[in-house]
């Protein structure tokens, strides 16, 4: 017979210590409110709800991708393929890398934590910028490696700075450009810099927002992974291409760190919707036009509505808007009394703002009647 470790009436507590210290003092991720969730609380119709929480594509989904996901249904009874061989070659074509550069994810959240863990453990460290993108320190922190967080510049990365805190044990520096939730978006000649800075490091270049970039600041990453070895880029079908609830992303990098980075995944992490979905989504260049163009127009719809309401907001380049609005917290339970949801950012160490998605022009139209409601009130 095996010793067990426990004794026999262990308590929960005991359970519990059982997990790593530092698994036990992970802060869990804060979701935006779904929907269904004020509709109850409400007791009002999920249908009258805005929700401008999550940076989804107000857009929806292109007919396309409608029929792509259809025609998959039939299929559901078979393992997705595991090394998703469409949907790579789609992006192999689409952006010129070879196929061995690709790693798929469950979203490109799953692909940061695919970085994390082949590169981060024990007595290593990640560097990531003040204002940034949650899952950074979560992942880190997740793996038991140590967090650098390093003071932002004008709400967005300082990458002199964090070039000068990378240590001796730093595996991975994640960067994300666009940034969210501030929405600033820094130079790719100082990225190309930074990454020339810290050849012995991975950087995580976080590009989820890169398709609402105006087409005169965007930059082919794709074809600095032949040039920079260090390089990860991460891309989403999240945002622009309007696919979150099916959950897909991709890095691109070197084929010998995108071939760690495959070895500790999940053999099945893309299930077979989702893959056939992304491969019709990317295909489909016009919804992608459109949806970049009606962000352009709505952005500027609400940097209107918050200046005619004497609000600053952080200028942003991405498919949300982060306000000030004083008291973040109450303005917020204030604008969920009128049926609508964004996000309040005190989590990023911005207590008086509010981060807003860009929705379709009815659905900004009421976020800022609620708004201006909500500060007279
Ligand atoms: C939304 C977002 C992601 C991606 O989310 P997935 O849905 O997991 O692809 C990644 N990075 C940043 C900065 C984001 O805002």
């Amino acid at each position: 017979m095996s010793a067990i470790p426990i004794a026999r009436n262990a308590s929960i507590k005991d359970l519990c210590d059982l997990s790593p210290s530092y698994v036990r003092a992970i802060a869990p991720y804060q979701p935006g409110k779904p929907t269904s969730e004020l509709a109850r609380e409400m007791g009002i119709e999920e249908k009258s709800i805005v929700k401008l929480a999550s940076n989804e594509n107000p857009r929806g989904i292109g007919p396309r991708t409608r029929a792509a996901i259809e025609a998959a249904l039939g299929d559901l009874a078979r393992y997705p393929d595991g090394n998703g061989f469409e949907l790579k070659n789609a992006l192999s074509r689409r952006y010129g890398v070879p196929m061995d550069c690709l790693v798929l994810g469950n979203g490109s959240n799953d692909v940061l934590e695919l970085v994390a863990m082949a590169f981060l453990g024990a007595g290593s460290s990640a560097v990531y910028s003040q204002h940034s993108f949650a899952v950074y320190p979560l992942a880190t922190q997740a793996r038991g490696a140590r967090g650098i967080c390093v003071p932002a510049r004008d709400f967005g990365h300082d990458l002199p700075a964090m070039a000068r805190a990378v240590e001796a044990d730093t595996r991975v520096v994640f960067i994300a450009n666009p940034n969210n939730p501030t929405g600033t978006f820094a130079d790719y000649g100082a990225i190309e810099a930074f990454l020339k800075s810290v050849p012995g490091c991975i950087v995580v270049l976080d590009e989820a927002y890169n398709e609402y970039l105006p087409p005169e600041l965007r930059v082919d990453t794709a074809k600095w992974v032949k040039r920079y070895p260090n390089l990860v880029v991460t891309r989403t079908f999240s945002k622009a291409y309007g696919l979150a609830g099916l959950r897909v992303g991709y890095a691109m990098a070197n084929p010998a760190i995108a071939d760690l980075m495959n070895r500790v995944r999940q053999p099945f992490n893309v299930n077979s919707i989702a893959l056939t979905a992304a491969a019709a989504a990317l295909d489909d260049m016009e919804f992608v036009a459109r949806s970049y163009a009606e962000n352009r127009t709505g952005l500027k719809q609400i940097e209107e509505g918050a200046r005619g309401l004497g609000l600053e907001y952080i200028p942003s380049y991405g498919n949300f808007i982060t306000v000030r609005v004083g008291k973040a917290g109450e303005i917020f339970k204030r604008l969920l009394k009128r049926g609508v949801i964004v996000r309040p950012v005190a989590g990023y160490e911005l207590p008086e703002h509010l981060r807003i998605s860009i929705g379709t022009p009815e659905e900004n139209g009421r976020f800022l009647t609620a708004l201006a409601a909500s500060l007279r009130e």
